[in-house]
C-alpha cells in the first residue's frame, strides 16, 4: 500500500512463450556505508516476483558496521534486465476499491509532507518519480503554489511523468543540473533501497537543497514481525536482486547525520506489501500451485485490510514495522514547516 517496492505478481502479464531467464554475471561490492570488505552470510532468494534471472542472490551483513547489502550484485549494464517493462513503478494504477484506498490514504500523506514542506512556493524534486504518480498526488492534495520537479532512470516511464505536465529529467540524480535554483524539499520513496552508492544520493542532495530545507526518505526497516518471520530468504523487502542496502532506523539516521543533515522525525510506517510479498515468495517456493501463491498479491483487498490493521495496531503500541520514514533537514536558513514562508 505504501510502497514503490512492491509489484506485479509472476505470471499476471500474458505472454505465452518464455524464454529462460538469464544468468547474470555478479559485481562483488563492498559496504556502502563504511567501506568494509568483511561480510557475514545473511540470507539467499531468488527474483522469486519476476523471474528475471536464474541467479541465487545473498544478502549479506557489513562486519564492522552491521549494514546489509546485496553482494554480490547484478552490473549497472543489466539493470534493463532486472527492471522489466512490467515493473509494478512503471504502471498506472487502475481504478479498483484499492486503488480509491491508496489514493486516499497518499492524500493523507501530502497533507502530512505539507508540515515538513510548508505551504507556500516550494520547488520539490521527486527522485525516481517513475511515471509521476507520486508527483500527481502532490499536485491533486498539496498547495497550489508547489512547483512539481521529477527525476528518473527509466526515458519510457519519465516522458510518461512529462506528459502528466511535470518539468521531469531523465537520469541519475548525480548528473541532475537544477538549472541554478536551490530545490525546498526532496522527496525519495521507496528508492535509496535501489541505489548503489546510498552516501553520494545523499550529499548530492545536501547539494541541491537550500539552507533549512528538507529531505523525506521513505524506505524498509529491518525490523518488524515479517521481518523475523521471513528474513533467512523470502522477506518481501529483499525484492532480489533490485534491493541493494537495507537499512534500520539507526542506520539510516546515521547515513543523513554523517552527510551533514539533522534528523527532524523517524516513524514507522505499515507495510503491507512486505507481508503479502513474503507469503508469495514463500509458498511460491515450497511448491504451492501458481494460482495460490498468487492469491497474496498485494493488491489483494482481503489481505490488505487484515496487515493494515494488524501494522496499524503494532505501531500504534510502539512496535517497530517492516517500513520506515525518516524527515531530515539541511541546516541554517528558515524552518521548513512553513512557519517563516
Ligand atoms: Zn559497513
Amino acid at each position: 500500500m505504501e510502497s514503490r517496492s512492491k509489484s506485479a505478481s509472476p505470471g499476471r502479464e500474458s505472454t505465452p512463450v518464455k524464454s529462460p531467464a538469464p544468468t547474470l554475471s555478479l559485481v562483488e561490492t563492498l559496504c556502502a556505508l563504511c567501506g568494509a570488505s568483511e561480510f557475514a552470510d545473511e540470507a539467499f532468494g531468488a527474483d522469486f516476483e519476476y523471474a528475471t534471472a536464474a541467479n541465487r542472490f545473498r544478502f549479506v551483513r557489513c562486519v564492522v558496521c552491521g549494514h546489509l547489502y546485496l553482494n554480490p550484485r547484478p552490473s549497472s549494464d543489466d539493470l534493463g534486465v532486472i527492471y522489466p517493462a512490467n515493473y509494478y513503478a512503471y504502471e498506472d494504477e487502475g481504478a479498483g476499491l484499492v486503488a480509491r484506498m491508496r489514493r486516499r490514504w497518499e492524500g493523507a500523506k501530502v497533507r502530512l509532507y505539507e508540515k515538513w514542506i510548508g505551504s507556500g512556493p516550494r520547488r520539490i524534486l521527486d527522485i525516481g518519480c517513475g511515471n509521476g504518480r507520486f508527483l500527481a498526488l502532490m499536485r491533486d492534495f498539496g498547495p497550489p503554489e508547489w512547483a512539481l520537479v521529477g527525476i528518473d532512470f527509466d526515458a519510457d516511464a519519465a516522458r510518461q511523468c512529462a506528459e502528466k505536465g511535470f518539468e521531469t529529467h531523465v537520469g541519475r540524480i548525480e548528473d541532475l543540473d537544477p538549472g541554478g535554483e536551490a530545490l525546498d524539499a526532496v522527496i525519495m520513496l521507496q528508492l535509496i533501497e535501489h541505489v548503489d552508492d546510498p552516501a553520494v544520493i545523499c550529499r548530492r542532495v545536501f547539494d541541491l537543497l537550500r539552507p533549512g530545507g528538507c529531505f523525506i526518505i521513505e524506505t524498509p526497516n529491518l525490523a518488524g514481525v515479517d521481518y523475523r518471520l521471513f528474513r533467512h530468504s523470502w522477506w518481501g523487502h529483499y525484492h532480489f536482486p533490485r534491493h541493494w542496502n537495507l537499512f534500520s532506523t539507526a542506520s539510516l539516521q546515521r547515513l543523513l547525520e554523517s552527510n551533514g543533515f539533522e534528523i527532524v522525525r523517524s516513524e514507522y510506517l505499515i507495510s503491507t506489501s512486505a507481508w503479502t510479498i513474503s507469503l508469495h515468495n514463500y509458498f511460491l517456493e515450497r511448491g504451492y500451485p501458481d494460482w495460490f501463491s498468487r492469491f497474496f498479491h498485494f493488491k489483494n483487498p482481503l489481505l490488505l485490510a487484515i496487515f493494515v490493521v494488524f501494522d496499524s495496531l503494532r505501531s500504534a503500541m510502539g512496535y517497530e514495522t517492516s517500513n520506515q520514514r525518516v524527515v531530515a533537514r539541511k541546516p541554517g536558513g528558515v524552518d521548513p514547516s512553513g512557519a517563516n514562508p
